[in-house]
């Protein structure tokens, strides 16, 4: 009896859905939004860059929401619906998300999108660096180089562009107005830490999210697990990445502002150092705050990064 009635309460369920999924459809049809084009992104740092060059000519949607990981996510009913409506998909590819429970595979899938149709990697002209634990795979975090976030705004441009051609000029001129206010700081942070002592520039967070970051801007990561699909703060973990604080002359450790802080405190005890500050990786911060864009999450961690290290 229990079953049927948990049977009976999931078909009203879905009737109700598709009823109301139809009639919404129904009422946009009538309005000019329906002429824009319907762009979906995977998450927040992609949603602002799509937003950049898009503007008011699109429909934007972006599925994890601010200060929430992006490897792993279970998508909502919302979620499989804009999907659906898609006219393109952004995702960052380099396995963000399809590491893990590969939220997003099941999601194209489920939405009847198609790689290189619908869906495009923000991140396809980027070179991709690895996991030092499993060479194999590869190390999403590239959009922490600015150098790489211009490749990402220069895809997306190329891939409105295609899809909508009567808005290309506005994309295209939207597209450089914005690369060049990201190259400028890109130039500004490749010097800015130089001038910190080499011992000094050990960048300590929870996930070792700043491999490409590092390597543009001449500082050593250190981290304690490599990944956020993986454990987090094992006993080796923590004993690694405690070494590699006593072998610095590091003066404090940072946060994410995407990962639960547990473990970092626990490095903070334990090393005597404090917490500088919180950084941005993963996800922006919410709207309205500072880090709310690309740009403003990338020099607030330029900034961070050098005032908490120098
Ligand atoms: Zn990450």
């Amino acid at each position: 009896m229990k079953r049927f009635f948990i049977t009976l309460v999931g078909v009203i369920a879905m009737i109700s859905g598709v009823y109301f999924f139809l009639h919404h459809r129904d009422n946009s049809n009538l309005t000019a939004d329906n002429e824009k084009l319907q762009v979906v992104t995977t998450n927040s740092i992609l949603e602002d860059m799509v937003h950049n060059v898009g503007k008011d000519r699109i429909e934007l949607y972006s599925i994890v929401k601010r200060g929430t990981d992006p490897h792993e996510y279970e998508p909502q009913p919302s979620d499989v619906s804009a999907a659906a409506d898609a006219d393109v998909i952004f995702h960052n590819g380099l396995n963000l998300e399809t590491g893990g429970n590969g939220w997003f595979t099941k999601l194209v899938e489920t939405s009847h999108k198609k790689l290189g149709r619908e869906v495009f990697a923000a991140s396809e002209d980027v070179e991709a660096k690895h996991l030092t634990t499993n060479k194999d795979e590869d190390d999403p975090h590239a959009w922490l180089d600015l150098a790489n976030g211009v490749k990402y705004v220069r895809t997306i441009t190329n891939v409105l562009k295609q899809k909508d051609p009567k808005n290309a000029s506005f994309y295209e001129d939207n597209a450089e107005t914005y690369i060049a206010k990201l190259e400028k700081l890109h130039q500004q942070a490749q010097s800015k830490y130089l001038q910190i002592p080499e011992k000094q520039r050990l960048l300590v967070t929870s996930e070792g999210a700043f491999k490409y970051f590092s390597e543009a801007y001449h500082i050593t990561p250190a981290y304690i697990w490599e990944i956020n699909t993986e454990a987090q703060g094992t006993p080796e973990q923590m004993k690694a990445v405690l070494s590699k604080i006593k072998n610095s002359d590091v003066k404090h450790l940072f946060v994410e502002s995407s990962v639960s802080p547990k473990s970092m405190d626990k490095v903070a005890k334990e090393s005597g150092l404090e917490i500088y500050s919180k950084l941005f990786t993963d996800s922006l911060a919410k709207k309205g705050t500072t880090g709310d864009t690309y740009y403003s999450m990338m020099k607030w961690n330029i900034d961070h990064i050098y005032n908490g290290l120098k």
